[in-house]
């Protein structure tokens, strides 16, 4: 099982090709991971080699996952990734409304 809890629906067909596949779990749920990146690096280099590092970022982001590394990425760095993401949106709405004004 890998630390997905081994879902294998159309949704979650990436997980097949999981680097984490038949690993402890326990790795990707370090204790204060948020705080301590020291707490996350095991999982971190196992994501730093996996081929789907990028459809579990965005699939952790799409449902707000609030615990664990996915991706690569802790929880914490996950809200500031989609903080980002927020932010650049609003730019970019900001700058089509100006557009549109002038
Ligand atoms: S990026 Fe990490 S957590 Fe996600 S599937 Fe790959 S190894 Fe597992």
């Amino acid at each position: 099982m890998d630390q997905h809890g081994g879902l294998s629906t159309d949704l979650l067909a990436w997980q097949r090709h999981a680097a984490c596949r038949g690993l402890e779990a326990e790795i990707f749920y370090p204790p204060d991971s948020d705080g301590d990146d020291e707490a996350a690096f095991e999982a971190k280099a196992v994501c730093a080699a996996c081929a789907v590092s990028g459809e579990c970022l965005e699939y952790a982001i799409a449902v707000r996952e609030k615990e664990g590394v996915w991706g690569g990425q802790t929880a914490a760095e996950r809200v500031r990734i989609i903080r980002r993401r927020r932010r650049a949106a609003a730019r970019a709405r900001n700058a089509q409304a100006a557009a549109a004004s002038n």
